[in-house]
């Protein structure tokens, strides 16, 4: 389990972040896998990235997520301490750590990306991490 370590306050601390949508744990890593052949390889809180931390990935991966419907993106997962994928890798993306590249996405794009993670989770049913935190109202 790979906890985001931009929730982290610097004292070790979970930092408490309401506003935030996405479960800031990762379990492992996945792979899309695009018609034209491009491949990205990135961890399963990606939504969380771009949602919760307005992560602005790579124009090639924005291109690729508006120009191709979920339906024809395939997709691979491993776990990260499982097997190992030997297929080549085009791109790895989001894998942050120190300054990373923020920016607004348009909606079209995160409502793709959804799709396209949801479609990911559905085929490996282990994948918990993108799955929207729940609200906890009413917590002090
Ligand atoms: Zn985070």
């Amino acid at each position: 389990m790979h906890m985001c370590v931009y929730c982290i306050d610097p004292d070790g601390k979970l930092a408490n972040h309401p506003e935030h949508i996405y479960s800031f744990s990762s379990t492992g890593d996945i792979i899309l896998v695009f018609p034209n052949g491009d491949r990205f390889e990135m961890p399963d809180m990606v939504l969380h990235y771009v949602f919760d931390h307005q992560w602005l990935p790579p124009q090639e991966f924005i291109v690729d997520v508006l120009t191709f419907e979920a339906e024809s993106v395939e997709t691979e997962r491993f776990q990260t301490k499982g097997l190992v994928v030997s297929k080549p890798i085009d791109m790895k993306i989001g894998y942050l750590q120190g300054e990373f590249p923020t920016g607004n996405v348009t909606e079209e794009f995160k409502v793709r990306l959804v799709k396209i993670i949801e479609k990911a989770a559905a085929d490996y049913p282990w994948m918990v991490a993108p799955k929207k935190k729940e609200k906890s109202n009413g917590m002090a």
